[in-house]
């Protein structure tokens, strides 16, 4: 194995494209709250006649079936309509899941599933998880800031959807993935997204990475039996976890951990179930 400048059995490999947003989209919603050109906006949401409810927005069935092209933005205001009516209300999440493209991140053969509220397999045995989940766990890292503008860390890349619109929403993200077959694949995913401030690594997220700590955000999209120590250690003070881990309950739950001057407060929220968090590389 390669050994990049990240710890022992951690390959860091820095996206080669260069920057090509001059305004980190993540700066601009919280800067305005209005639309950029190139992309959607968080204050015309709810008010966006595709966001509207009439159905006439609604992109015909062969559109979703044709590879998108031009149609996919409506398909994807319409994932958002969907999103808000079942209670997810956290603009910077509605706004990056709006502007980043889901059908990319899956096989041709599955993209016109991409915009229903499903999980989908990437590969290699793993999903990438159902819209309404990924929204439910970025509005919780997200709950207290508009938008944040610290490091984040993300713990199994996968096909790297999440990873996209954690960069929409954070300055740095780092996102790790054990399973060398998925990190290339997402990092040939994101390769058109152009996504500066996102740094993928290859390596075992258990460890977290230690060279771009503290994070003000961790997310996992992988459960384990606990959470590790060293997400814990290497989470920012005012900083927020998120991840899947199995609980005193004996089943898999959402887990919301604040680190604050006085410690630490964590909380069990509803069953979830994803793929395991498992050490090691492959
Ligand atoms: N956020 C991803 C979801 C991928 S599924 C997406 O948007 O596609 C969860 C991923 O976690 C899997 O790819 C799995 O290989 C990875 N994973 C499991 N244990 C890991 C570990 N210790 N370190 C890094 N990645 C891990």
């Amino acid at each position: 194995m390669k050994r990049g400048d990240g710890p022992a059995g951690l390959e860091k490999s820095r996206p080669g494209f260069p920057a090509k947003l001059v305004t980190h989209p993540a700066v601009a919603v919280k800067k305005t709250a209005l639309p950029q050109p190139s992309r959607p906006a968080v204050v015309p949401l709810a008010k966006s006649p595709a966001l509207a409810g009439t159905g006439a927005a609604k992109p015909a069935p062969s559109r979703v079936a044709s590879g998108f092209g031009t149609g996919s933005q409506a398909v994807r205001a319409d994932m958002v309509r969907k999103l808000q009516a079942q209670g997810i209300a956290h603009p910077g999440v509605l706004a990056a899941m709006l502007a980043v493209e889901r059908h990319r991140f899956v096989d041709t053969a599955l993209a016109n599933q991409a915009y229903e509220d499903t999980s989908l397999p990437i590969g290699l045995g793993q999903t990438i998880s159902k819209p309404n989940v990924v929204a439910r766990m970025l509005s919780l890292l997200f709950e207290r800031d508009g938008v944040n503008l610290g490091r984040v860390l993300e713990i199994g890349t996968g096909c790297g959807y999440q990873a996209a619109l954690l960069s929409h929403l954070s300055r740095e993200v780092y996102s790790i993935e054990r399973l060398r077959g998925l990190h290339e694949k997402a990092r040939e995913n994101l390769r058109t997204f152009r996504l500066a401030n996102l740094h993928l690594l290859f390596g075992d997220g258990m460890q977290g990475f230690a060279k771009g700590a503290p994070y003000s955000g961790i997310i996992a999209a992988a459960g384990g039996e606990a959470i590790p120590q060293a997400w814990i250690d290497q989470l920012a003070v005012g900083g927020r976890l998120v991840a899947p881990a199995v609980t005193a309950a004996g089943q898999q739950q959402l887990v919301v951990i604040d680190k604050t001057v006085h410690g630490f407060d964590r909380k069990e929220l509803e069953p979830v179930l994803f793929v395991p968090l498992k050490s090691g590389i492959a």
